[in-house]
């Protein structure tokens, strides 16, 4: 993980490395402005937010201002690092039994480097009592205590929250730039990182894994697929039964990789080399450990789930997009064209309105899904809703 990986934000860069910079003299006593205790990363899904959010953190733990190469870059990347504290948010609501352990962990000491890095992804999802009782803690900082929170929008943070933090912001990267970055690190050729990156609609991670990842591209070709397929209530439930099968495949292979290399991580902590068998307190605290990752990589694997049926949603959301231009003659590039055909016999087989119900209908579909509702069930929601655009969500509106 490092800078060059934030695709498109130079001068976010420029501020947080700054920051950086300023850090290291506040730790020598000299001024440091452009450091400060608590920040707020925005930007739209994808627009590589939380990736902002680790790559400071670990160019804070860092000896040498971020270098990506040392112990502490490469663990706090992965969240082995123990002054480094990521926290992702599985439900909707992050409620104040979230936050007092955070807090707790923000009034200690760090324990290896100069400075104690707390993230919070998804800090919109703070509910009142949660977010009342962070502002204290970020009214009267620790002095090597620094939070990171990260939100779309400002405007999706309690105000109150808002004035304690140094804000910076992210903008949705240019389809010229996510292909550049998929050409130098993916190493595809200008075609397919021109592909990957207008189908990932601005979304670094989703261009990133349609470019490097086989299973991830046939699950949108699949998924764009479906609506042709649907031709009666029994077609939806099993068109819907194998697009969330293929997203499931996507998430859980994607959380075996993440899973391994943390029970791998905490081993190598522990084990020694030549060691075999722990005993004593150091048993009782890798048992601890291992039991708080197991817990966390079971909240991230149904997460993971929920973000690649929000990818089937965005997916077809592109596609009925596409077929809107085309039904109402808009002079603009189709997100699918490679896909214009298809696209073009769907613009003739419906009317301009039943594409915008259908647009609204999936939009619907998004919502329910992040306040809760089970992924297959939107899924299925959302083929029938496609197939008959007359038809109301199984959720009330
Ligand atoms: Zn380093």
């Amino acid at each position: 993980m490092s800078w060059s990986e934030v695709i498109g934000q130079d001068e976010a860069i420029a501020t947080l490395q700054a920051a950086v910079a300023d850090a290291e003299k506040l730790t020598r006593g000299e001024p440091g402005p452009a450091m400060t205790h608590a920040w707020l990363i925005t930007g739209p899904p994808g627009s590589g937010r939380s990736l902002a959010a680790t790559t400071f953190a670990a160019a804070l733990v860092c000896d040498e201002g971020g270098c990506n190469q040392c112990q502490a870059c490469r663990t706090a990347a992965l969240g082995g690092h123990p002054d480094v504290h990521v926290e992702i948010p599985e439900g909707t609501e992050i409620v104040l039994d979230h936050v007092r352990p955070l807090t707790q962990m923000a009034a200690q000491s760090p324990m290896s480097g100069l400075w104690r890095v707390i993230v919070i992804e998804d800090a919109d999802r703070l509910n009142d009592r949660a977010a009342n009782h962070l502002l204290k803690s970020l009214e009267e900082p620790t002095p090597h205590t620094v939070w990171i929170l990260c939100a779309p929008s400002r405007d999706d943070v309690l105000p109150t929250i808002v004035s304690r933090v140094r804000h910076v912001g992210l903008r949705t990267p240019e389809i010229d730039e996510i292909a550049r970055m998929l050409i130098r690190e993916c190493g595809v050729d200008e075609t397919t990182a021109r592909f990957c990156a207008r189908a990932s609609q601005g979304h670094i991670g989703r261009a990133r894994a349609l470019a490097t990842d086989t299973a991830t591209r046939e699950r949108r070709q699949q998924c764009l697929r479906a609506p042709v397929n649907l031709r009666d209530l029994p077609s939806c439930v099993s068109v819907a039964g194998e697009v969330f099968d293929a997203a499931s495949a996507v998430a859980d292979a994607r959380s075996d990789r993440l899973d391994a290399r943390e029970d791998e991580m905490l081993k190598a902590r522990f084990y020694a080399e030549g060691v075999t068998r722990l005993t004593g307190a150091m048993k009782r605290s890798h048992d601890a450990e291992a039991k708080d990752l197991a817990k966390d990589q079971k909240r991230r694997r149904k997460r993971l789930v929920v973000d690649e049926v929000d990818r089937v949603l965005v997916d077809l959301i592109g596609l009925f997009r596409d077929v809107l231009i085309v039904q109402s003659h808009a002079q603009a590039p189709l997100i699918n064209e490679e896909l214009r055909s298809q696209v073009e016999q769907m613009a003739a087989a419906s009317s301009l309105e039943q594409t915008v119900r259908r647009l609204e209908a999936l939009e619907h579909e998004r919502i329910v899904l992040f306040a809760g509702g089970s992924p297959r069930t939107v899924v299925e929601a959302a083929m029938v809703q496609i197939k008959d655009p007359s038809v109301q969500s199984v959720y009330a509106r």
